[in-house]
């Protein structure tokens, strides 16, 4: 922390202390991030990594996938929402998106290319980051399966390139390592021949809209499904629907949802889910995994 004076002069973004947290995440709420940094681009984001040296980093997408603790996060989050958003459309269908675009914008870079794989992310609301580490999928699609490389930066700043063959790619997670980050991916897409592109995007967005609170601060689907089971319907199944914790409440309309009401704690929405696990693995058996990862300090 003491040659943050000395670096903010190095760097071309954004570097501000004590920030609060809620407007970058999808609940709206928990703690502040001791340093937020927001690079100008790829160079500037290097040059950051190596000017400091003994700061925790912690990166962010646009928070869609995460439950940023009441205590806050120590360190720097560097957020890539607002950044990173250069693309290249090269020929024969690859395509090369920044790790900042977000998946909406990709579903329909490709479409409108008419290039086809793609449309299932439009309902995604992370970044390209965020969907990497996550491997976010639905409607049978998921975002490695049409990569080819993806370029990592580490906590010193150095770049690589590396083959998807170099990760074992999971149900909602991939193994990159500790302290490596994305920062671009490459795509090779097929034409579409049907052009129906843009139409199953619509398709998409409306199915989700009648199935998910879409309109409600949440983290989308706070429990992985276990094996030959959906985590919504054994919650369902329990009658919990609408069952509050302080500001944290299970949506009415989607079971593995959590909405978080004004004024929701972090803790409210931990506990919830401590509650719903143990009430699951009582009744039924099985334990939920969280797909929701926790960052930072409770308070
Ligand atoms: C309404 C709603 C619907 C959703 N529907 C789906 C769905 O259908 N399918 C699905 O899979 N997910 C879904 N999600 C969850 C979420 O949108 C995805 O997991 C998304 O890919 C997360 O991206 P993000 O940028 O928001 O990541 P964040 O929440 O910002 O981060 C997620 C994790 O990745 C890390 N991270 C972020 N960026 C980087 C980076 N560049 N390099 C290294 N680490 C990084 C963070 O530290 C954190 O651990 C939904 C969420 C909501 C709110």
């Amino acid at each position: 922390m003491k040659n943050i004076e000395k670096i903010e002069k190095k760097i071309k973004g954004k570097l501000r202390k004590n920030v609060s947290l809620k407007g970058y995440n999808t609940w709206k709420i928990g703690g502040n991030a001791e340093l937020f940094f927001e690079p100008l681009d790829v160079n500037d984001l290097q040059n950051f990594l190596l000017l400091q040296n003994d700061l925790d980093i912690t990166f962010l997408g646009n928070g869609s996938n995460v439950l940023v603790r009441d205590g806050g996060i120590k360190g720097c989050v560097i957020c890539l929402k607002n950044t990173l958003k250069n693309y290249k459309i090269l020929k024969n269908g690859e395509f090369i998106f920044e790790a900042g675009l977000s998946c909406m914008k990709i579903a329909q870079i490709t479409a409108k290319e008419n290039f086809t794989g793609l449309e299932f992310l439009c309902g995604i609301p992370g970044s390209l980051g965020g969907a990497l580490v996550m491997n976010a999928g639905c409607y049978g699609g998921n975002i490695w399966e049409n990569i080819s490389t993806v370029n990592i930066i580490d906590k010193n700043g150095n770049i690589s390139c590396r083959n998807k063959k170099e990760f074992d790619i999971g149900y909602r997670n991939v193994n990159i390592k500790e302290n490596n980050y994305f920062i671009s991916a490459n795509f090779i897409l097929q034409k579409n021949k049907l052009s129906n592109s843009m139409e199953k995007i619509k398709e998409y967005l409306e199915d989700r809209r009648a199935k998910q609170p879409t309109g409600l601060p949440s983290c989308g689907s706070v429990f992985k499904n276990p094996d030959n089971a959906h985590a919504a319907n054994l919650i369902d199944s329990l009658d919990l629907k609408g069952y509050k914790i302080g500001g944290a409440c299970i949506s009415e309309k989607h079971a593995n949802f959590i909405i978080s009401e004004k004024n929701t704690q972090s803790d409210d929405i931990e506990k919830l889910i401590d509650f719903i696990q143990k009430k699951v693995y009582q009744e039924k058996n099985i334990f939920l995994e969280t797909e929701v990862k926790f960052i930072g300090n409770k308070k």
